[in-house]
């Protein structure tokens, strides 16, 4: 039998909301009753607040006592198999539901009746005299039909003044009326022309298409180099998910690639997706929600949080850049977008296209064991080719002090310049210089509150903290001994190699592209495109770069520091090394013109280098693999990382050296804990950070096993506990 879907008016009901309260509430059906999975909105104290019924009350107190759900909001209740999926996503990384509610409505005034705003359309009257501006107002009304148009629109459309159109609804010749700003999407065709494919793609896109027709859930992992046409063949599977009358998802790591991207799928579809990312406005976000709910947007291209969209029949999720660690979001609910899309396709019969040229050791190892299926686009399209790839031995390059740019590569970028080709400097590491030192104590300029040196941002006059934010003036006396003018930097920053590069090729046109430089994503996203046009010599680049752009005129790629992200006692060092690497290297050659890529390294014998340049991906992730599995850490092995932090550093460790004395739940299943130990950052923002780490046989029930851990400890006063599940990075 399936679940009570309807209350009467009065019957008790289990609201789930957004507070944090450990569980749901009962209160009364309103008047007129409501469905499961209704948004409602409930007396909490003397507030409203906003949840969702979540099934029958459970009773068991004086019913007279009972208070009514207020009202039901007007939007399409939530659905069984998102409450499902909400429920799973809280049980796999261990978050209370109310916070798993917060992030599946993260958007303002749900509740509200859609806000309005003017519309400005065709009117029937006369206008007393005709001038050019009004002909031409009445002219674009004509020319697009019965469309609506803002004042602004109307306005710039016709390049006249908005008076020029006020005047004209006073006469009637306009009409002004009030329209519902959540609009439906306009609608993607897609049956329009797509690209002819090349039989590699029209294989790939065949296979994906054979997989969408059986209707049911399956990941595949589309592995391609860069320009091979990864993204071809997705929009292809997404226009099938349309035909079929489904909705798709298309997730993206970065805001900055959306330009492009957006500009491909409305070539490809004859219209724009919706968007969801942190920098939607409020109204477009709203906007978002509740289409997706109702059904009237086929397709939404956003960051991760779109997966907790109220996706009414969700048929494709494409997770683009499958390896890239922004999916994990760290903070908050600690949940990976890349997994959480599949269990949700696994819920609700959907398609998983996990894209990248370099995946992710976990999705690469599901592929080897036949749970999902692999296809590989194996040649760039066109006559591009896979960049040369060759090491610097920077042990036998002559550098002055201060300078980072060998005497090879400097001569690999200026044949370049005169061959009017383009050249990427990579660092990954935004600033002036990683450390300013005194030359009179040997100070270095630390964070107040952190465990983490200052970055001096020469171009915002600053020293900042990468760590919480926080920034102060470059001083003139060292904080440390008061001596003057013997602070110094020390070591490269993007910052500090344009100044180089600057110095070294002075008639040459440089472009510097780094997430702290721009006002705005739009702005970033401008220069992306400048760029693209040929508007640089040289690019100076953080990991921004290494991300899915095209620049068709670059031809060398040169990376100032190859070492910097080998060492870290990070367990994925080595894979996020070989991914950057590849992918920035993937830059370099995309159109008709060969690339090459130049690694400066101290190491040129590292595993990891030779790999790379070797070009042997499945014996560097063959060998990746075995090391894992020998040392039993994932994806072989389950962990969790923990978290205790407070204001002093005792009372923490108290309660770390408790947790790890009374491990008895963990050792049921198998599993150790190491710790407590300070965290590799173990101060931030004037807290101090205390680490545990648990390891598990993989197939162990981890999250069990600590929440049974936990749920004893009485954190007192300021003390916070957080478990990331599958931590992604050790800080
Ligand atoms: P990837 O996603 O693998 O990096 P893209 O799909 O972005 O690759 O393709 C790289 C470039 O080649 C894009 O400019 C794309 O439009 C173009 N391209 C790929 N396949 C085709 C095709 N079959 N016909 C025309 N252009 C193509
Ligand atoms: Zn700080």
């Amino acid at each position: 039998m399936s679940a009570q879907e309807y209350f009467d008016q009065g019957e008790l009901v289990a609201v789930l909301t957004t507070q944090p309260l450990d569980r749901a509430l009962d209160y009364k059906a309103p008047e007129g009753g409501c469905f499961l999975g209704a948004f409602v909105e409930v007396p909490l104290g003397p507030r409203k607040v906003l949840g969702v019924v979540w099934g029958p009350g459970q009773g068991g107190f004086d019913l007279g006592k009972a208070r009514s759900v207020i009202r039901v909001l007007e939007v399409a209740p939530m659905r069984e198999e998102m409450r499902l999926f909400l429920g799973k996503v809280a049980d796999y990384t261990l978050t209370p539901m109310p916070a798993m509610l917060r992030l599946a409505t993260r958007a303002p005034g749900l509740g509200d009746p859609p806000s309005m705003r003017k519309v400005y359309r065709m009117g029937t009257g006369q206008p007393d005299r005709m001038t050019d501006a009004r002909t031409r107002v009445l002219e674009v009304l004509r020319d697009y039909g019965g469309l609506a148009f803002t004042l602004k629109e109307l306005a710039e459309q016709a390049g006249v003044t908005p008076s020029v159109v006020k005047g004209l609804v006073k006469q009637g010749a306009v009409r002004e009326e009030d329209s519902p700003r959540d609009l439906p999407y306009p609608h993607l065709d897609p049956d329009l022309p797509g690209k002819d494919l090349t039989e590699d793609q029209g294989a790939a896109v065949e296979r994906l298409h054979a997989g969408q027709r059986t209707g049911d859930y399956g990941t595949t992992l589309l592995k391609g180099v860069t320009g091979s046409g990864k993204t071809e063949v997705y929009l292809e599977a997404v226009a099938e998910t349309l035909r079929m009358g489904r909705q798709a998802l298309v997730l993206l790591p970065e805001i900055a690639l959306t330009a492009e991207f957006l500009m491909r799928v409305e070539e490809r579809f004859g219209a724009r997706p919706a968007e969801w990312h942190s920098g939607a406005t409020m109204t477009e976000r709203r906007r978002v929600w509740r289409m997706v709910g109702q059904g009237d947007a086929q397709l939404v291209v956003g960051a991760r949080s779109a997966l907790f969209l109220p996706f009414r029949n969700l048929g494709l999720v494409v997770v683009d850049e499958e390896h890239d660690t922004s999916y994990k979001q760290e903070d908050g609910v600690h949940y990976s977008a890349r997994d959480m899309a599949v269990l949700r396709s696994s819920i609700c019969g959907a398609r998983v296209i996990l894209a990248s040229a370099t995946p992710s050791l976990e999705s690469w190892a599901n592929a080897e064991a036949g749970k999902y299926e692999r296809l590989d686009l194996t040649a760039r399209f066109g006559a591009a080719v896979l960049p040369e790839m060759k090491s610097i031995d920077m042990r036998a390059e002559q550098l002055q002090p201060g300078t980072w740019i060998s005497p090879s590569l400097r001569q690999a970028v200026r044949q370049r310049i005169e061959r009017g080709e383009q050249s990427l400097l990579f660092i990954n590491r935004r600033g002036y210089a990683p450390v300013t030192l005194c030359r009179a104590c040997g100070a270095q300029i630390a964070c107040d509150h952190c465990d983490a040196r200052m970055v001096e941002h020469r171009f915002l006059k600053r020293l900042m903290c990468h760590q919480c934010g926080e920034t102060k003036p470059m001083p003139e006396a060292c904080p440390s001994c008061g001596v003057e003018g013997k602070l110094a930097p020390v070591g490269p920053g993007i910052e500090r190699l344009a100044e180089e590069a600057e110095a070294t090729f002075p008639d040459a046109k440089i472009a510097m592209l780094s997430s702290d430089l721009f006002g705005s994503a739009r702005a970033l996203k401008a220069k992306i495109e400048e760029i693209a046009k040929g508007d640089a010599d040289i690019v100076i680049g953080t990991q921004l770069v290494a991300k899915g752009h095209n620049f068709p005129k670059l031809t060398l790629v040169g990376v100032i520091d190859a070492d910097l992200s080998l060492h870290g006692a990070d367990l994925r060092a080595a894979e996020r090394t070989f991914q950057l690497m590849r992918q920035v290297a993937g830059r370099a050659g995309r159109a008709d013109k060969p690339g090459q890529a130049l690694l400066q390294t101290f190491q040129p014998e590292h595993p990891v280098i030779r790999a790379i340049l070797s070009g042997d991906e499945e014996g560097f992730w063959r060998a990746e693999a075995a090391g894992r599995q020998a040392a039993g850490v994932p994806p072989y092995g389950r962990m969790a990382g923990i978290v205790l932090s407070g204001p002093e550093v005792g009372p923490v460790f108290d309660i770390g050296n408790a947790m790890a004395r009374n491990d008895g739940a963990l050792r049921e299943i198998g599993a150790q804990v190491f710790g407590p130990a300070p965290a590799p950052i173990a101060r931030i923002r004037g807290r101090h950070r205390v680490r545990l780490l648990v390891k598990a046989p993989k197939g162990a029930p981890v999250q069990d096993a600590i929440a049974r851990w936990i749920a004893p400890l009485r954190l007192k006063g300021d003390i916070r506990l957080t478990v990331d599940i599958d931590p992604q990075s050790f800080y």
